[in-house]
């Protein structure tokens, strides 16, 4: 019989108590049953990984795995954001298994088509992404702005995949390839798509929160697409060039103008033009020193090196120690 795949399961989790009991429940059945269906290899794993939650998460975590049914943990010193999270387990895993699937603690991402990402690898594609199909569960301003950042993405020359969040699977040699990348500002589906292996897609209908509230609250999103232009694409910075040279061009043919007129004695009173000119120029000015501090603050942090995680606890199998 041919050998079986070893898939584990990463989900990063903040504050995740109100869902972890009712997800590790869901997931449990979910694999065993994939495991029993032999889809899977019953080496196949839970790996949760605590983002420095303040509530129980950590403890609850720590009672799945002392029941050692599939679950594994990793608890982050402290809180590192999403992103980070994602790699810290991705980093973890990939010794163990030959392939990773990331999804949310929510499970707002249908654990349904798990088998089909499963297909998905054994025809052979190193990165499976899941999209959404339809957003009908989303509120209107969720749908029309995250599609509109898909697309301003797209634009900006960065490569992403339309409606494609961070429910992924990744073979093993996909993940090492991924490790390679070493910026600290992690937009992982922005990352993913430039490592290049045989890919593919796998659809799903997106669900509702079933518990808890979200952890990405308007604030923290809007921090989050905008790390994810400027850490991709330096098209701002060329649109910020264009508009101070059409800006320039501009104003040279008002001089014309306004000399023109001087010199057919129809005098202009210039002030409200020199207020305005000073204003304009100023917050121009202004914007394009913003947009740029933004890519030095970048600069800056990646020049530190600094470590992306460190690991508190490790709650691994014997196998994985081993
Ligand atoms: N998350 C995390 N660290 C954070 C914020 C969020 O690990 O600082 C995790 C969270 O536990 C969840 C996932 O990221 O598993 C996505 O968060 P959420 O479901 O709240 O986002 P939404 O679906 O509302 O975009
Ligand atoms: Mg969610």
């Amino acid at each position: 019989m041919r050998e079986k795949n070893i898939l584990y399961m990463v989900i990063p989790c903040y504050n995740e108590e109100e869902v972890l009991p009712e997800t590790t429940k869901r997931l449990r059945v979910k694999l065993h049953q994939m495991i029993d269906g032999g889809v899977i290899s019953e080496l196949s794993r839970i790996v949760y990984v605590d983002d420095g939650s303040k509530d129980d998460t950590w403890n609850l975590i720590m009672s799945y795995h002392a029941e050692n049914d599939l679950v594994c943990g990793i608890k982050l010193s402290r809180n590192r954001g999403h992103q980070n999270a994602l790699w810290a387990g991705l980093s973890t895993v990939k010794d163990h298994c030959d392939m990773a699937i990331s999804i949310d603690a929510d499970l707002q991402d249908d654990i349904g088509v798990l088998d089909q990402f499963v297909l998905e690898y054994e025809a052979g594609h190193d990165v499976v992404y899941g999209v959404r199909s339809a957003r009908k569960k989303d509120t209107v301003f969720k749908r029309l702005t995250a599609e509109g950042y898909y697309k301003l993405l797209s634009h900006m020359g960065v490569e992403i995949v339309y409606n494609h969040a961070d429910y992924r699977l990744m073979s093993r040699r996909a993940i090492e390839a991924l490790m390679e990348y070493k910026e600290v500002n992690l937009f992982l589906r922005g990352i993913v798509p430039m490592i290049g292996f045989p890919s593919s897609t796998v659809y799903y209908e997106r669900d509702k929160r079933f518990a808890g509230k979200s952890k990405y609250p308007l604030k923290k999103m809007l921090a989050f697409a905008f790390d994810g232009i400027t850490s991709l694409s330096i098209k701002p910075i060329r649109f910020i060039t264009t508009l101070g040279f059409l800006l320039f061009v501009v104003s040279m043919i008002f001089m014309v103008y306004f000399l023109i007129g001087a010199f057919v004695g129809h005098t202009v009173p210039g002030w409200s033009t020199l207020v305005i000119s000073i204003w304009a120029l100023g917050g121009l000015q202004l914007l394009a020193i913003g947009i740029i501090g933004e890519y030095i603050g970048k600069i800056y942090l990646e020049t530190k090196g600094r470590p992306r995680f460190c690991v508190d606890v490790l709650l691994l199998d014997d196998k994985m120690n081993g």
